[in-house]
């Protein structure tokens, strides 16, 4: 629970100097994950950090496709499996790290899901909902929240696709129903695999919960097929209680468990160092609740490019140098900054800090 965020911490504090200090409207989305020299040929691809942190390189190529319908690919992945070309599934922006989208050569395909960006249905009785797999995230929470619905849990970013989040199980926080990935609600894919000669070489599987290849597919880190389309079980839309405790870590690993059980959103960010753990109450709580929230946490907010590079120069500074000390010390400042501003959250314009409650709607979320 929370420890993606915690391990972001000391990264995100020079960060914090210098966004704070930026206009939110001047920035720009990430650079496309995927560039080529010539028309879709010739190719890199890389993530939304623009190098993939085992070894900060970026991967080749042969060529990109961008198939805007299911047909369209369908015929993308028949002809690549006849030309016996590996094939990877990239997405928008790309947010993983690891190497999982390089196609291990010069002469790979690259199959974007771009295009398939379109929501298909959303159903407010049967309480589904069914996408394209280039979806994001975002796009997916609000159409829902329009309908009176929602995804009960869900990972921070609303920027991930949902082909994307579903093949890394990507989660948010929590030990009850079926846990925190949305993948373990997913009800039915269409996936899009190779296929023999006979097949006319491509295969089109719609899985749905009778099968058992189901769990085989929701979790595949695109080494199965494509994913075309996914339907989510939905909830109807509610809102979130949330506050911030901040304790000693001494009891953390007794308290831990006891903590997950009694908060359905729990969330706990350890700082070793400092032997202190920040426990996030968070629950459920019925949409007629007076309270308007937000999230807005500013280490994810745009920030210009220049200062990006500002800080990541002034990281591998101390990071040449070795300098633990320098490194732990701006860690010290990273609790007290994030505590005080409630890791972004607020109700009504108030961080949702000890003695505030946040009552908070899923529909607000604004990465
Ligand atoms: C700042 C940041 C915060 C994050 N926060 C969280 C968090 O809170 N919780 C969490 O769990 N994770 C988190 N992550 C990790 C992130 O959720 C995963 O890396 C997620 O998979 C990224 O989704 P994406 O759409 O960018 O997919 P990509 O990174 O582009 O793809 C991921 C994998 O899925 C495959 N894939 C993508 N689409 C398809 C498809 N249609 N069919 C078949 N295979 C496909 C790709 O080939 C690749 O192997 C975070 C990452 C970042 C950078």
């Amino acid at each position: 629970m929370g420890t993606q965020l915690a391990s972001t911490l000391a990264i995100c504090t020079i960060l914090f100097t210098i966004t704070t200090l930026t206009p939110p409207g001047s920035s720009s989305p990430p650079e496309p994950p995927v560039k080529c020299t010539s028309h879709n040929t010739n190719c890199t691809v890389t993530n939304s950090y623009g190098n993939f942190t085992s070894d900060r390189s970026i991967c080749r190529a042969g060529s990109v496709a961008y198939p805007a319908t299911e047909a369209e690919l369908i015929s993308v992945v028949a002809n690549g499996t006849r030309a016996r070309r590996k094939m990877k599934v990239t997405t928008r922006f790309s947010h993983s790290m690891p190497k999982l989208v390089c196609p291990d050569g010069t002469d790979g395909l690259l199959i974007s899901t771009k295009k398939l960006d379109r929501i298909l249905e959303i159903d407010p009785v049967g309480l589904t909902a069914t996408v394209q797999s280039g979806v994001l995230t975002g796009q997916l929470y609000d159409a829902l929240a329009r309908a009176g619905l929602a995804l009960a849990h869900t990972p921070y970013l609303r920027a991930l696709t949902v082909g994307g989040m579903i093949s890394t199980h990507a989660h948010g926080s929590t030990f009850m129903a079926k846990g925190g990935a949305p993948s373990d609600y997913v009800v039915g894919v269409t996936i899009v695999s190779p296929g023999k000669k006979g097949e006319g070489y491509v295969k089109v599987r719609q899985l749905t919960e009778e099968d058992e290849e189901l769990d085989a597919a929701r979790v595949s880190l695109g080494v199965l097929g494509v994913i075309s389309k996914i339907t989510l079980k939905v909830e109807p839309l509610f809102k979130r209680s949330i506050s911030f405790r901040k304790r000693s870590d001494t009891d953390l690993a007794h308290r831990a468990i006891s903590f997950g059980r009694k908060h359905e959103f729990a969330d706990i960010s350890w700082y070793p160092y400092q032997h202190r753990a920040v426990y996030r109450n968070d629950d459920r709580a019925p949409l007629q609740v007076p309270g308007d929230g937000a999230y807005d946490f500013f280490p994810m907010r745009r920030a210009l490019s220049s200062s990006s590079i500002s800080s990541r120069a002034t990281e591998e500074k101390i990071e040449a140098k070795e300098d633990a000390a320098k490194r732990c010390a701006l860690a010290k400042d990273v609790l007290p900054l994030y505590y005080n501003s409630a890791y972004g959250f607020t109700n009504n314009g108030a961080y949702c800090r000890e003695s505030v409650d946040c009552l908070f709607l899923l529909m607000k979320f604004n990465l």
